[in-house]
């Protein structure tokens, strides 16, 4: 496997906790290289957009009134097969079904506010890393 870029939020109920630091220690550790990161806070229309995949759900409007609700911080993640290796780390959405040692069974509240965000595939890690940096905020 290649070298990867990833993107990944640490979500309001982490940023609201101080788990920031905590987080990314589990990203360093598994190999994973933050080459990027900033602390903002979306606003209603931008969340709709960034999880629009999931605008039929029925937990759509509770997700991005969540998401909204306090900072996030936004991050890319560099390494080997980073892709997966994060959603490795983060473990499964629902923490009640994450294996030990992922940040969602050690951090995660619930299924909602599960602490973390990853890209699922190549084109949506593209996708959202161009969403939220531009070429100048990412080091080579
Ligand atoms: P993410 O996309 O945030 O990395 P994921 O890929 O593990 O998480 P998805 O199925 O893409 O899970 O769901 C996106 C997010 O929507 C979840 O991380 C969670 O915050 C929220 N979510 C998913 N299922 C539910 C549910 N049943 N009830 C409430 N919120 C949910
Ligand atoms: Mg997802």
């Amino acid at each position: 496997m290649a070298i990867q870029r990833t993107f990944s939020i640490i979500k309001p109920d982490a940023t609201k906790r101080n788990l920031t630091g905590a987080i990314a220690a589990k990203f360093e550790a598994a190999g994973l290289r933050i080459v990027a990161s900033k602390r903002i806070q979306m606003t209603l229309a931008q969340a709709e957009t960034f999880y629009g995949v999931h605008s039929e759900r029925p937990f759509f409007g509770e997700l991005c009134e969540f998401m909204i609700s306090e900072p996030i911080v936004v991050q890319v993640l560099e390494g080997e097969d980073a892709i997966a290796k994060n959603r490795e780390v983060m473990g499964a959405t629902n923490p009640a079904d994450a294996d030990a040692g992922t940040i969602r069974k050690e951090f995660a509240l619930s299924i909602g506010e599960n602490s973390v965000h990853g890209s699922d595939a190549p084109e949506t890690a593209a996708e959202e890393i161009a969403f939220f940096f531009s070429g100048l905020e990412l080091v080579g």
